[in-house]
């Protein structure tokens, strides 16, 4: 554990106290003008502490933090940032206590395995907890009180690096959290809190510790404490590491600790919402309390149902966690009794019919009351596989719900697209980005404007992709082929192809790749050139993934691509934000139904980067006919050979037809005047619906709150 003194001893100026609260709050990272605050204490520092605060201003001489509290320029900076941040925090004017005053004084528990907030906190690995950060981002914009749980990884994040043959090496980073905007929770009596949580016929002990997203709060499991044996120690090591017992005991530290934390917090939750299966062993926590205090089992289910929300993510057989009855009983045979059953009963709180073991998903539709899935898409194929529970229904009144998810527009919006949203749309689009009045006036932004900008963000993203390549070169021993497959000749010119996401068989990376003549013949068409940017993880464990990037890779390296086939290393939020502010077109082709949402998409469009991709999860729903482009049929093509070659036929003819002269179709000054339409549409369309302050309120409206009518927009 880490050394909890370090964490109050370090000192700056008075003047500039406030800066260290500012630090440890991210609500910095979706204000412009408090990062701009912090960038400007020393550029270089806060490119080398790749944007983190903490790190950065426990590095800073000491000289420059006294120069500063002297530089009256930086102080009335630092002044409106606070006054605007303090405003926030306590404002009671927000959108959840206009519309749920029945809500007053009442709490949300949010669980999830992960939570992507911010680089400088490695707690997270892909889509599933990018979506939880950006959840608990508008939850604390539009002030839903909403209490996160989840577990910090000190033993590592996984770092991709690609080596030279093209294969992903999983090169684990241990985390510094004396660095790290977290903060230690302490107990009653002063000292750091400690919880003793059962874990079979044993217990471990939990460390807790709290980070602050604006005004919702993160408590953080620590297993890695003094007292625990190294195995238990490891518990919550690395996020999806280690094997199914080290998965099974993870899994029950989240629930059933989770709850456990919360409550010695004093925090009540009057909503619990499980974010995936993962942390669905807190259902059972919550019967087990009823129980215990004199509540029969058949009400205690019916009560926690009421009041249990969970949301199921994929519908790729693969997302969901099965545990060899064994396994559990090993786990719950004292745990059993204290709900009053027997072993057959208790395992018939997680079981599909006609299969063997435990599956998390099972347990958590049939305990909670609230159910949904994560697009209008994906509701229904949800709905079609779990009907076996429900057998009595028919497949359209099986209670799955669904919301489809959204992205957090102050995160992902570029913030120089952000000013111009400001000038034409007005200052508070923010807060008012579901409305659909607010993005019509997109049609105000002059095209030559928002042509201008674009171009801004493309040439940021091509001066990350040489920044990095460089710095492999130079300090990794990189060869000059990597420096080139790391996206050194790409030119700004070019029309570019996003495409990153996890690389996963279902995900098709390498569909673009199935027809490499007439793939060229598109990157070197001499006067309508094209370019390929890639980027993506694979599973750490995941060698077929791994292939498909090696795939990728070695077309990046042979020189007949001429670089014009581009691997970005590393794909996290970082190089996230550049990709999708900055290609040209997003393109995405999983096999359908299988992307249950896709949200990487949802960014891309409300940057104007219009969507080329299958009708599956979100774009089934999004697409307009005039904001990007579509593939395949709606419903997708089944599995197989036959199909990915349709979808590939489309993706050329769509590419060689429509979107590429389209792109190059330029009037005198240069901008091509469709295009921009195009972009326009993508902007007006996909922000309007796709942020996560739509899919928060929707969220409240419909399983958090859903008893009252609410008042005021959807
Ligand atoms: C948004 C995002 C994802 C999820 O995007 P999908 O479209 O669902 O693949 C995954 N990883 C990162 C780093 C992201 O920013």
């Amino acid at each position: 554990m880490v050394d909890t003194d370090s964490y109050n001893d370090w000192q700056v100026p008075p003047k500039l106290a406030c800066l260290k609260d500012l630090a440890y709050n991210l609500w910095w990272s979706w204000h412009p003008e408090a990062r701009s605050l912090f960038k400007d204490i020393d550029r270089t520092l806060w490119e080398e502490t790749h944007h983190n605060p903490v790190s950065l201003m426990r590095g800073c001489p000491a000289a420059r933090l006294e120069q500063l509290a002297l530089d009256s320029g930086f102080l009335t900076r630092l002044d409106t940032v606070i006054a605007s941040f303090d405003r926030y925090m306590t404002t009671d004017q927000t959108w959840f206590a206009k519309n749920h005053p029945e809500m007053n004084g009442k709490s949300i528990g949010y669980f999830s395995a992960e939570f992507g907030v911010h680089n400088s906190l490695k707690i997270y690995s892909g889509g599933l907890g990018i979506l939880a950060g950006d959840h608990c981002k508008s939850a604390s914009d539009l002030g839903v009180p909403l209490v996160g749980v989840g577990f910090m990884y000190p033993e590592g994040y996984v770092v991709q690096k690609i080596s030279s043959d093209g294969w992903q090496q999983n090169v684990y980073e241990l985390v510094n959290w004396g660095v790290s905007p977290v903060r230690p929770v302490f107990g009653p009596s002063g000292g750091r809190m400690l919880l003793d949580i059962p874990l079979g016929h044993s217990t471990i002990k939990v460390a807790v510790w709290r980070v602050q997203v604006g005004r919702v709060p993160l408590f953080l499991m620590d297993t890695n404490v003094e007292g625990n044996s190294p195995l238990d120690r490891e518990i919550s090591g690395r996020l999806y590491g280690g094997d199914r017992t080290m998965r099974l005991r993870q899994e029950i530290i989240l629930g059933i600790g989770g709850v456990r934390v919360l409550r010695a917090l004093g925090v009540h939750p009057s909503v619990f919402h499980a974010n995936e299966g993962h942390s669905s062993f807190l259902f059972l926590e919550l019967v087990r309390e009823k129980v215990a205090s004199g509540v029969q089992l058949d009400e205690a289910l019916r009560q926690v149902g009421e009041n249990a929300v969970f949301t199921t993510h994929t519908p790729v057989e693969a997302g969901h966690d099965v545990f060899a009855e064994e396994m559990i009983a090993e786990y719950f045979s004292s745990y059993w009794p204290q709900l009053g059953v027997d072993r057959e009963r208790f395992m018939d709180f997680a079981r599909v019919p006609g299969h063997a073991g435990w599956n998390m998903t099972a347990l958590s539709l049939k305990i909670a009351g609230h159910r949904n899935a994560v697009s209008r898409r994906h509701g229904q194929v949800s709905r079609g596989m779990w009907k076996f529970l429900w057998p009595s229904l028919p497949e359209a009144e099986i209670p799955i719900t669904h919301v489809t998810n959204g992205v957090h527009l102050p995160t992902w919006v570029n913030p120089e697209l952000g000013s111009l949203y400001d000038r034409y749309l007005g200052e508070d689009w923010r807060d008012r980005q579901d409305d659909e009045a607010v993005w019509s006036k997109v049609a105000a932004i002059p095209d030559e404007v928002l042509w201008l900008q674009h171009s801004r963000s493309k040439s940021a993203l091509l001066q990350l992709a040489r920044a990095r390549a460089r710095s492999r070169w130079m300090k990794d021993g990189h060869n000059a082929v990597q420096v080139l497959a790391g996206g050194a000749l790409l030119d700004h010119p070019s029309l570019v192809i996003g495409f990153a996401r996890r690389f996963a068989g279902y995900k098709r990376a390498t569909l673009i790749l199935s027809d490499l003549p007439r793939l060229k013949k598109l990157l070197f068409d001499p006067w309508r050139p094209v370019q390929l940017v890639f980027a993506g993880k694979a599973h750490p464990a995941d060698d077929g993934g791994k292939a498909l990037i090696q795939q990728v890779y070695q077309l990046a390296k042979n020189p007949e691509f001429g670089g014009r086939i581009v691997f970005i290393e590393d794909y996290d939020i970082h190089v996230a934000r550049y990709l999708v502010q900055g290609v040209d077109v997003w393109l995405n082709n999983p096999l359908a139904p299988l992307e249950a949402c896709g949200t990487s998409g949802e960014k891309a469009g409300a940057n104007g980067v219009p969507n080329f991709s299958v009708l599956d999860g979100w774009w089934e729903e999004g697409f307009n006919g005039g904001n990007g482009w579509s593939i395949g049929q709606a419903g997708g093509r089944g599995a197989g050979p036959e199909a990915d070659a349709a979808d590939a036929e489309d993706i050329f003819r769509t590419l060689e037809q429509k979107i590429v002269p389209l792109y190059y179709d330029r009037d005198e000054h240069g901008i091509p005047r469709g295009w921009v339409k195009v972009m326009k549409e993508s902007i007006r369309s996909v922000a309007s619906q796709y942020g996560a302050d739509r899919m928060v309120k929707d969220y409240c409206n419909m399983l958090y709150a859903p008893r009252r009518e609410a008042v005021g927009s959807r």
